[in-house]
């Protein structure tokens, strides 16, 4: 599913020699439809019976007569009768099927039901008998759809089509409305001749008499409720293609167009061209296309979304042939149509995978530049909504919560796509496709539910190592890392050392562990990569190399895209992380009259003296004599005090002239350097 949305960004990448700097400023909003942030297919009662149900529907089978609906004045009413079929998974006597009071009225029920109770949006069944486990049992629905506008069932100018997500199935048909509870799904239906009409699965067979038509759709595959559907329109345009299998040579899987006339014809064109090879890039990908046809069918202003991936009918908002809409509802038919959400707290799945599927179908498009773009553009658009909230919410699945929440831009879509290209990032181009074929496709869960403990669990059998710390941080942990660090260079001539503290300052989520990529520039023009791995919070980093650095750059290909980032270059004296190295430095000023510094840095514990001596080798004072800690230090002399300074009795201050200071760590390191007092 997905909704309009513009984006506004600017955005800055300042890099200057000694400072790199990422600044982001942006913000990033949804254009909602009126009939998104009008959308009622939710409420927080709807959701609280059905996960635990004591049977699984296995089949619906509706008869809807809608020959009505597609004739002025276009009620909305329409008789329905409908047998559901359920497997019993604990003894029971009764049924409860989700059925919105207000959308639908029961009228009879039959073959194993008895009696019924329609209720608070539930049908209570009773039975004809107890049933024991694994029995198979049929119950048959008689019952009206009113002449409401609800959200779920639409009509309107000659259009008839439903939307559901999340839970408006219950208003056009009784059922287990739980993306846990899928089924297989046949819809018998009645139209006006002229009217075009889809629905999931295939079209088994057509019978026409005289102006009235009956089409017969079957899905062998099961669908989770809120990707059954149907859409028809009177003088619909229909256009049928074919996709060669390549993983099953000489099979192929028809493709369906139905369009509006008036439409963007090169648009379309150029979908039905794209189509092909992308379903065969997302096969190689993902594996293979799981479905008996694929399908799109573009609606009119009713239609609440940009796209909605109903299973093998993919639905668009009108002249909506747009590339990146169908690679992202296209991605849906494995990620949330194959295999489902086990329940809505793992939302995520759907639609960070299929907003992911849009930068993937662009590097197969453009290459890998245009992905990063697409995925740096996804990161400012967190950036712009974030709400605050962690992409996994337990809760969810308890009570759904308004679409708003659940569907969230900048956690649903753009966190969860982010997510996964870290996920790429930490575990490698190999390891990631792999870890994406095997989740897709693994014959324990498709054609059923999936959560995300299954895909944590997925990357690390694929990976053979734990990656429970990234789920943790990325997925069930709200926010992002700050990142304050600092570094500083020192040495000289072909020995140099790099001091890197990678500090995170976030204070509203946890400690976000991450391999990172350091880059070093040097004076020379050359640069050097490697990775850092910040497994603890302020965490110094120490290199070493034979020749100048001139400017590190943190995660210089913005591969932690979820993160604000400042790098700044501290001199050395001023870093309080300790010395990698002894260093006496020169002091200054330098000549000098009558006070001067003397710096000098320790990067152990030692024993210290740091003496004045004349040209003669007198010493002349004595301004170190004690056990210092590794560190950085600085101390002034005056050339004038013989208290402070402890010099010889007598001496008031010294003459003009070459003196010389010495450092001394004993047994571990001597320097003496050159100062001048020039009166
Ligand atoms: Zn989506």
């Amino acid at each position: 599913m997905k909704s309009y949305y513009r984006i506004i960004l600017i955005s800055y990448f300042i890099t200057l020699s000694v400072v790199t700097k990422n600044t982001f400023a942006q913000t990033g909003w949804e254009v909602c439809s009126q009939g998104k942030t009008n959308n009622q297919n939710y409420s927080p009662n709807y959701s609280m019976i059905t996960p635990h149900n004591p049977f699984n529907v296995v089949h619906y089978k509706l008869y809807f007569d809608l020959y009505n609906n597609f004739l002025t004045p276009f009620p909305r009413s329409f008789n329905a009768s409908e047998v559901v079929t359920f497997r019993v998974d604990t003894a029971l006597s009764s049924i409860h099927l989700d059925a919105v009071n207000t959308s639908l009225t029961i009228d009879s029920v039959g073959l194993s039901a008895i009696s019924f109770t329609h209720t608070n949006n539930n049908i209570n069944i009773q039975l004809d008998n107890m049933y024991q486990p694994d029995d198979t049992v049929s119950v048959k629905i008689f019952y009206r759809h009113l002449n409401v506008s609800d959200q779920a069932f639409y009509v309107g100018n000659g259009f008839v089509f439903t939307t559901n997500a999340p839970e408006g199935a219950r208003k056009w048909f009784p059922c287990v409305d739980h993306p846990s509870d899928k089924a297989t799904f046949e819809l018998i239906a009645k139209f006006p001749s002229t009217v075009k009409f889809g629905s999931n699965g295939r079209l088994a067979d057509s019978v026409q008499i005289a102006d009235t038509i009956y089409h017969h759709w079957i899905s062998r595959d099961p669908i989770a409720t809120y990707l059954m559907t149907l859409s028809g329109k009177v003088n619909y345009n229909l256009d049928i293609l074919y996709w060669q299998n390549p993983f099953s040579p000489g099979d192929s899987i028809p493709v369906r167009f139905y369009w509006n006339t008036g439409e963007n014809i090169s648009n379309l064109n150029n979908i039905k061209t794209q189509i092909m090879p992308m379903m065969t890039h997302y096969s190689n990908l993902f594996g293979e296309y799981p479905f008996e046809k694929n399908g799109f069918a573009t609606l009119n202003n009713l239609f609440p979304w940009g796209g909605m991936e109903d299973q093998s009918l993919i639905h668009l908002c009108p002249n909506c042939w747009d590339e990146a809409l169908v690679a992202h509802e296209f991605g849906h038919q494995w990620f949330g149509d194959l295999i489902s959400p086990a329940t809505w707290s793992d939302v995520w799945l759907n639609e960070g995978f299929a907003t992911y599927c849009e930068a993937l179908w662009l590097e197969y498009t453009n290459g890998y530049s245009a992905y990063k773009q697409e995925i740096n553009i996804h990161a400012q658009n967190y950036f712009g909504g974030n709400p605050g909230w962690p992409i996994y919410n337990p809760s969810w699945s308890v009570v759904t919560p308004g679409i708003n929440t659940l569907y969230n831009f900048a956690i649903t879509y753009v966190k969860g796509s982010c997510v996964l290209h870290m996920l790429r990032y930490v575990v490698g181009d190999s390891l990631f496709f792999e870890i994406l074929h095997s989740y897709a496709s693994d014959p324990i869960y498709k054609y059923d539910i999936v959560n995300t403990s299954i895909l944590n669990d997925k990357v690390n059998s694929v990976t053979g190592e734990d990656y429970d710390w990234f789920f943790d941080q990325w997925v069930y942990s709200p926010n992002h890392p700050v990142y304050q660090n600092t570094y500083s260079f020192s040495g000289s001539n072909m020995d140099w050392d790099v001091a890197l503290t990678i500090n995170q300052t976030q204070q509203n989520t946890v400690f976000f562990e991450m391999p990172v990529e350091i880059k070093i520039k040097f004076f020379d023009l050359t640069d050097t990569t490697f990775i850092a791995m910040n497994d603890t919070n302020n965490r110094l980093f120490s290199f070493h190399f034979n020749k100048q650095p001139t400017e590190l750059v943190f995660d210089p290909n913005n591969e932690i895209v979820l993160k604000i980032s400042n790098t700044v270059l501290v001199s050395a004296n001023e870093d309080e992380n300790i010395p990698s190295e002894f260093i006496l430095e020169q002091n200054y000023p330098n000549p000098f009259n009558p006070n001067t510094i003397i710096r000098y840095q320790l990067p152990e514990t030692g024993f210290v003296t740091l003496k004045v001596f004349d040209v003669l080798g007198n010493e002349v004072a004595a301004l170190v004599n004690e056990e210092k800690t590794a560190g950085s230090y600085e101390i002034e002399f005056n050339s004038h005090s013989d208290e402070s300074q402890n010099l010889p009795a007598g001496r008031q201050g010294l003459s003009s002239g070459i003196y010389f200071y010495q450092l001394k760590v004993e047994n571990k390191f001597i320097e003496t350097k050159k100062l001048v007092l020039m009166k």
